[in-house]
């Protein structure tokens, strides 16, 4: 089993040392691992949710020393990546970092929505301002545009919209449709991830459905717990490959040196 998405404390949201969701991943027998923590945003952006700037390299440094120790004491294969955030307006400037950035995979992730972190607990108050539907509208149309960037490997979460249970009242379908050509077309993974069944959706991200769309398309899927906390390391995972037999998928894929390569589901 693979587990692709794994935050640490620097993000400010996560606790427990890389050492310790190393020492979980062995424990849960996981094969890979993938450090994803958040990467920084440009100014005029919130700085709150993500490490800073002058981290990166630390964090990088990090994921170095946890791979060295996971091969020393027999456990997982430890990869380097990032979760990006998909901002429309910064495009020359999420592309300029992540050419500089060394690491195997970078999760594409649309957690903002104009300047709304829609997915933060704290700003729930929102959803009550807004029409559900056109919400869901926009959000899709947002993992869309961030599917067919090139900028990401993979797109996470790519329902995340649903997180806290405000479903649309129209059929999500033309949606999910939209944004599996986007992904087929970009030439982008989808991740299948576990975390949205921690949350009051208490659903895998995506749905059934849109990774059936995603599967029909040949979009290659990647999986991943969104740990952060080492307990989470691996949770939810033999749910998410049911999921994905469900769907049709037949194998995963995982990036080295944001290279695809096939695994078996
Ligand atoms: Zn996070
Ligand atoms: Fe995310
Ligand atoms: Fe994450
Ligand atoms: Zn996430």
């Amino acid at each position: 089993m693979i587990d692709l998405h794994m935050h640490t404390a620097r993000c400010g949201h996560a606790t427990g040392s890389l050492i310790d969701y190393v020492e979980a991943g062995r424990a849960a027998g996981l094969e890979v691992v993938c450090f994803t923590d958040h990467l920084p945003m440009p100014e005029g952006y919130p700085q709150h949710y993500t490490m800073r700037h002058e981290e990166i390299s630390a964090y990088l440094e990090d994921v170095t020393a946890a791979a060295a120790f996971s091969r020393k004491t027999g456990g997982p294969e430890v990869l380097s990546g990032v979760e990006a955030d998909w901002m429309p307006a910064r495009v020359p400037f999420t592309r300029e970092v992540l050419e500089r950035l060394d690491v195997d995979m970078v999760l594409g992730s649309v957690h903002f929505l104009e300047d709304w972190a829609f997915d933060d607990p704290d700003l729930i108050a929102r959803y009550d301002s807004v029409v559900i539907d056109d919400m869901w509208e926009s959000y899709f149309r947002e993992v869309a545009c961030a599917a067919r960037s090139g900028l990401f490997d993979v797109i996470a979460h790519a329902d995340l919209v649903k997180k806290f249970g405000f479903l649309s009242v129209a059929d999500p379908s033309p949606w999910y449709e939209l944004v599996a050509e986007a992904l087929a077309e970009g030439g982008c993974a989808i991740e299948v991830n576990t975390g949205g069944l921690r949350k009051p959706a208490r659903e895998i991200y995506p749905s059934l459905p849109l990774l059936a769309a995603c599967q029909r398309r040949g979009v290659p899927a990647t999986m991943g717990s969104d740990a952060h906390d080492p307990l989470e390391v691996g949770a939810g995972l033999a749910q998410a490959r049911e999921l994905l037999v469900e769907a049709g998928y037949r194998s995963l894929v995982l990036f080295r040196s944001r290279r695809a390569e096939e695994v078996p589901l």
